[in-house]
């Protein structure tokens, strides 16, 4: 083996000079943020075919590999971290919870057993009650740390799975789901595709779902679901990813409950207002839900990859993401490979942790209400540029339209070549719309004046 591969000792100094160079390139994209190009330039797209090259047969160097990526990495990223990307639904990053992960990333803990990580099962078992705290949730809830919604949603759809079937005493773990007695999905029409692709995943078939019809903002109307069962599961959304809207939970849950049906909410998120004293009218009864799916990465600005299920039913979910093994030692502690599809897992509750034990609860109230903020804000001030806003603001997003469709997309062309600002498209209707997101705390009042004047001179020369 190489002279690199074969240091005994963990970070020897010539090491450590790996890490001071990375850091130092770190800060220097980090000094820039705020001022580059929000969407790389087409010269940095090019360069990275720099990249391109045949597996190397021997050693390379390890100072230059770093050089390397920083020169031609570092341009051709899209700045999600700085104050101008509305894009999808993409949070920014908390300097402390990134910290948080470097620190993290140099222990390197596999956090599948107790045995082998005492303080991520330390963490997790504080951070779930902390979770549990501010969603107003009971003590029975129990939470998994996965890397996101889609896999926090499979999560909460397989332990409903499991529970609903086995009410017919069939344990689908052990008999499957071809011959399973048949479970009813129940679900609205502008459901998040993460959803539909659980649904899939879990052998129901996306053809089975019994669709609800939704309002003029995308809400389920309860007038409209079908009579529920104990064989039901319905899934709901706090946060619809065009309008921002929140179904009706308080009204439907009810329904659920008296029927004794699961309901899922997706709040990737959304779910995060029910922290805010200011917005949390919008999450009322999501408490009467049996389980919820929910993003550190977007709302809460962990870090990427950092998603939770909550789930009330702590049996249906361990159950539903069991293994099992004659070497796997479970104990009276928290074995955080019980709540997840993962058995080796990085500790991504670290950087959740820190982020929730910075801001605490009237941090979290701050942030959410702040991006709620400037939402408002760049609905407002769009509109006195004379631009369509299609959605009633209730959260953090925004649709904005042209007089045409023609108009809208060509603006939003000249957006994203600008550089200014990142916007996506969808349609919402009938009608082509700029999707607004405002997810990072690093958005001031300033950037979103800043991105008003691009929409402008872009609908301009559209
Ligand atoms: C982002 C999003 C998802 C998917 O979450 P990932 O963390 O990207 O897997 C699901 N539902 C909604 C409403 C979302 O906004």
């Amino acid at each position: 083996m190489g002279k690199n591969l074969r240091a005994k000792m963990f970070l020897d100094m010539k090491q450590k000079e790996l890490f001071r160079q990375v850091q130092s390139y770190a800060f220097d994209y980090a000094d820039r943020a705020f001022e580059r190009n929000v969407f790389p330039t087409g010269e940095a797209i090019k360069d990275l075919d720099q990249f391109m090259e045949d597996l190397p047969a021997g050693e390379g160097d390890a100072s230059e590999i770093l050089a390397k990526l920083h020169q031609y990495g570092s341009p051709a990223t899209v700045s999600q971290t700085g104050g101008r990307y509305f894009g999808f639904v993409t949070g920014g990053i908390l300097p402390v919870s990134l910290s948080a992960r470097w620190l993290a990333d140099v222990w390197d803990q596999n956090t599948a057993l107790y045995a082998m990580s005492p303080l991520a099962s330390k963490l997790e078992e504080i951070t779930e009650g902390w979770l549990r705290d501010l969603f107003g949730f009971s003590d029975d809830v129990v939470a998994g740390f996965v890397s996101g919604s889609s896999s926090a949603i499979f999560c909460g759809l397989a332990a409903a799975r499991y529970r609903t079937l086995i009410k017919s005493d069939w344990d689908v773990n052990k008999k499957g789901v071809r011959a399973a007695p048949r479970v009813r999905i129940v679900t609205s029409r502008e459901i998040h595709s993460a959803v539909l692709k659980a649904i899939a995943l879990l052998g129901f078939g996306t053809d089975n779902i019994e669709w609800v019809d939704t309002d003029t903002q995308g809400r389920i109307m309860p007038s409209r679901i079908p009579v529920l069962d104990e064989r039901t599961i319905l899934i709901l959304q706090a946060g619809h990813v065009g309008t921002g809207a929140f179904d009706p939970f308080d009204e439907v849950c009810a329904l659920a409950n008296r029927a004794n049906a699961w309901v899922h909410i997706d709040g990737a998120f959304g779910l995060w207002v029910a922290g805010s004293e200011r917005l949390k009218n919008l999450t009322q009864g999501i408490e009467k839900a049996n389980s919820w799916s929910v993003d550190g990465h977007k709302t809460l600005n962990t870090p990427y990859d950092n998603g939770i299920v909550l789930c009330k039913d702590k049996e249906a979910l361990v159950q539903a993401l069991q293994a099992s093994g004659s070497y796997l030692s479970f104990s009276e502690d928290r074995d955080g490979m019980l709540y997840t599809p993962e058995m080796s897992r990085r500790a991504r509750v670290i950087e959740l942790w820190a982020a929730l034990k910075y801001l605490g609860r009237n941090g979290v109230d701050e942030l959410v209400f702040g991006l709620h903020e400037r939402a408002v804000q760049i609905a407002r001030e769009l509109e006195a540029e004379g631009f369509r806003i299609l959605n009633d603001v209730v959260f953090n997003q925004v649709l904005v339209a042209c007089e045409s469709d023609e108009i809208t997309n060509r603006t939003l062309s000249h957006i994203q070549h600008s550089g200014e600002c990142w916007l996506g498209g969808a349609t919402w209707g009938d009608q082509s719309v700029i999707r607004v997101s405002v997810c990072s705390w690093a958005t001031t009042a300033e950037d979103i004046s800043r991105s008003v004047r691009a929409f402008v001179t872009a609908q301009k020369h559209a």
